[in-house]
């Protein structure tokens, strides 16, 4: 069942209650005090009466010792007219309780007489023919007989009332319960929309619309949900573009690898089945031997990278403070012979931290670039120096430069930008893919700035404390 339906059902169920109950005690309280009026005035009315009767015994003539029943009649005939309707229903019953005279009409059986005395009043409600009655029984002092008189007042109107009270309370309350549930249909539509809104929004994201967002439509705790399931929203989308972009990145890598692989298998393989199937001259043999070492060479040195690359994605850092003095002092031993080069080195003195040995197959790459991009008699700088944000490490070379469009791919494995100019240099797009992965651990980035023909600088800040 919808919650807006149930909401709507259990406000009608407590309306429904309420206004029973409510009514049930109004119609009831006033019945009661009407009822309480009505026999407070009947009892009223037969002190009224039995003073009435004992006034008139004592005007009878003196020649009677004793009030005789025919007086007695005689008084309660002169007595029953008046009241309601112009006649009064009374009965006076004599010392033994024996009736002497009754009013047409009272048809009451004699329940009062035997609990009434000489000192007590009483009283009930009673039903007779359809008509309710207030039945009361006082005793009489008439000259010296004790005499008992009954009344009987109609009270029938206000039973009548209360019938009419709980008719009308009931058509009032279907008519409530009815306008209740158009304005509570409204209002639990109105408030279950936020909900609705989630739902929806829920139902496209599960489809695959991962930039769906659910509308805000209120400041309450619905509409903080509704934003906190957006901001949800947000990071799940932000996950998965990630996702999708390192499946892509996998895939691309895929592809790329089994390129790689396959043009140096080509040549060995090509190489090899000529030389166990024909008879070659001894130079050509020198050369297809040379050919199968080379591009072996080629693919070790790439596997080697490769594995490399693996090593540092799963490496956990161990950062030592180490002297830049240290790094330099190994490159220029490293690099100091290379005469068609002239590598420069200037550098700030100081103590970063770092893992030394991935910091300086970084550099050692950097510049074997940038040898690679230069001319022969080139010049490549390599440069350490404290910057606000830490320690800059540069390479920088004057050589053929990079294209714009080739910058941001060239740090992707596999990517060269001139492929045959790279193999030809023993290259096979891994070395920038590794010095990304070392930087990772250092929580640094490569920077590249590049201009075809004017050259290039590669260059990584080390985050100092
Ligand atoms: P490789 O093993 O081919 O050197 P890298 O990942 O180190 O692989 O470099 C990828 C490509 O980026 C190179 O093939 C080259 O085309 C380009 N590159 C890198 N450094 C430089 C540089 N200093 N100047 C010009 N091109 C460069």
């Amino acid at each position: 069942m919808k919650f807006s339906i149930k909401l709507v059902l259990s406000t009608m169920i407590l309306l429904a209650l309420a206004l029973g109950f409510g009514g049930f005690y109004l119609v009831n309280y006033v019945f009661e005090t009407s009822l309480e009026r009505e026999i407070g005035q009947a009892l009223d009315e037969s002190s009224i009466l039995s003073f009435a009767f004992e006034t008139a015994a004592l005007n009878v003539p003196l020649k009677y010792s004793v009030l005789p029943d025919s007086v007695v009649e005689e008084i309660a005939s002169r007595l029953e007219t008046g009241g309601e309707n112009g006649r009064r229903l009374i009965r006076i019953a004599d010392e033994e309780k024996n009736v002497l005279y009754t009013s047409d009409g009272f048809t009451v059986d004699e329940g009062l007489l035997p609990q009434t005395d000489q000192h007590t009043k009483s009283y009930r409600v009673i039903c007779v023919e359809d008509n309710y009655y207030v039945h009361t029984c006082v005793a009489i002092n008439a000259l010296d007989r004790i005499l008992y008189l009954e009344t009987m007042k109609n009270v029938s109107e206000v039973f009548t009332e209360r019938a009419m009270g709980f008719s009308l309370y009931r058509k009032v309350t279907v008519v409530m319960l009815l306008t209740g549930v158009v304005i509570m249909f409204f209002i639990a539509s109105l408030l279950t929309k936020p909900i609705r809104l989630l739902t929806k929004a829920t139902q496209r994201m599960a489809a695959g619309d991962y930039a769906y967002r659910a509308r805000q439509i209120s400041r309450d705790e619905l509409g903080q949900l509704t934003h906190d399931f957006n901001g949800m929203a947000n990071a799940l989308e932000e996950n998965i573009s990630k996702l999708e972009e390192e499946i892509e990145a996998r895939e691309e890598f895929m592809g790329a690898f089994a390129h790689e692989l396959k043009t140096p298998l080509t040549a060995i393989i090509g190489y090899a089945d000529m030389l166990r199937s024909h008879k070659m001259d001894e130079e050509k043999s020198i050369m297809s031997a040379n050919y199968i070492y080379t591009e072996g060479k080629r693919l070790e040195a790439m596997s080697f990278r490769l594995l490399d690359i693996l090593v540092a994605k799963q490496e956990e850092a161990d950062l030592q403070e180490t002297p830049v003095k240290e790094l330099f002092a190994y490159l220029r031993e490293m690099f100091g012979e290379k005469k068609e080069i002239d590598i420069r080195f200037t550098y700030d003195e100081a103590v970063v931290m770092v893992e030394a040995n991935l910091i300086k197959t970084v550099l050692v790459n950097l510049i074997d670039n940038a040898c690679k991009a230069s001319e022969t008699d080139g010049v490549v700088e390599v440069i350490g120096q404290m910057v606000d944000e830490g320690y800059r490490m540069a390479v920088r070379d004057y050589g053929i430069g990079i294209p714009e469009a080739e910058q941001s791919k060239i740090v992707k494995a596999f990517y060269m930008v001139d492929k045959s100019r790279a193999r030809s240099k023993n290259g096979a797009g891994l070395g920038l893919a590794l010095c990304e992965e070392i930087l990772k651990i250092h929580q640094s980035e490569l920077q590249i700035e590049s201009k075809v023909g004017e050259g290039s600088c590669f260059s990584f800040v080390l985050p100092m404390e």
